[in-house]
């Protein structure tokens, strides 16, 4: 993955961006005004990026044999845990994606409350991975592709419509989705062979 950062113009115009295997998944720029201390514009896709890097993690748990799904939690724009899943090499039920990067995640932060924390995993939760989030407090959680057979979020249940629960966290999905269904695509039609 390669990193840039241009400066343009004395400072009137300054853009940010990664590319990964060719495609720009995260750009920004920021325009100043001539004396430069006045932000007109501001544009940073950081949706993206996390993505990316759960896109990454994702292909370590393909290549280790498992579906591939990564997540990665950030906090205050730093990434505090990562995890993909791993139940067979794990010999553990429990070890999707979204579980290892929030235990990961507590660890670092040593708090079992992962408070004003975002989740981005690259295909919609599970019931499981869902009612985890909720005893994590995660603030916002973001997806890639839709589970039509068992994601939690919109596409079999809808879990955080209800009033059941004791925290509600924010959610939206489709971030990057095309990759991340690929990758899941790409692992089955493999295993089928
Ligand atoms: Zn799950």
């Amino acid at each position: 993955m390669d990193y840039g950062l241009w400066i343009m113009d004395y400072g009137l115009w300054i853009g940010i961006f990664v590319i990964d295997t060719g495609m720009i998944v995260l750009s920004g720029h920021y325009i100043l005004n001539l004396n430069g201390t006045q932000k007109v514009s501001a544009r940073l896709n950081i949706d993206n990026s996390y993505m990316a890097r759960a896109l990454e993690l994702a292909q370590q748990a393909a290549e280790a044999g498992e579906v591939p799904v990564g997540a990665v939690v950030v906090k205050d724009g730093e990434v505090v845990g990562e995890g993909f899943n791993q139940p067979i090499s794990g010999t553990d039920p429990t070890a999707h994606a979204e579980i290892i990067a929030m235990r990961n995640a507590a660890i670092f932060l040593n708090n079992y409350r992962l408070t004003d924390c975002d989740l981005y995993v690259t295909i919609e939760p599970c019931t499981m991975c869902v009612g985890a989030m909720v005893h994590a407090r995660i603030k916002r959680i973001v997806f890639g592709a839709a589970e039509p057979r068992a994601g939690a979020l919109q596409s079999q249940l809808q879990l955080m419509d209800g009033d059941y629960y004791n925290h509600i966290i924010d959610w939206h999905g489709g971030v990057l989705s095309d990759h991340c269904g690929a990758v899941m695509r790409d692992f089955f039609r493999e295993k089928r062979k």
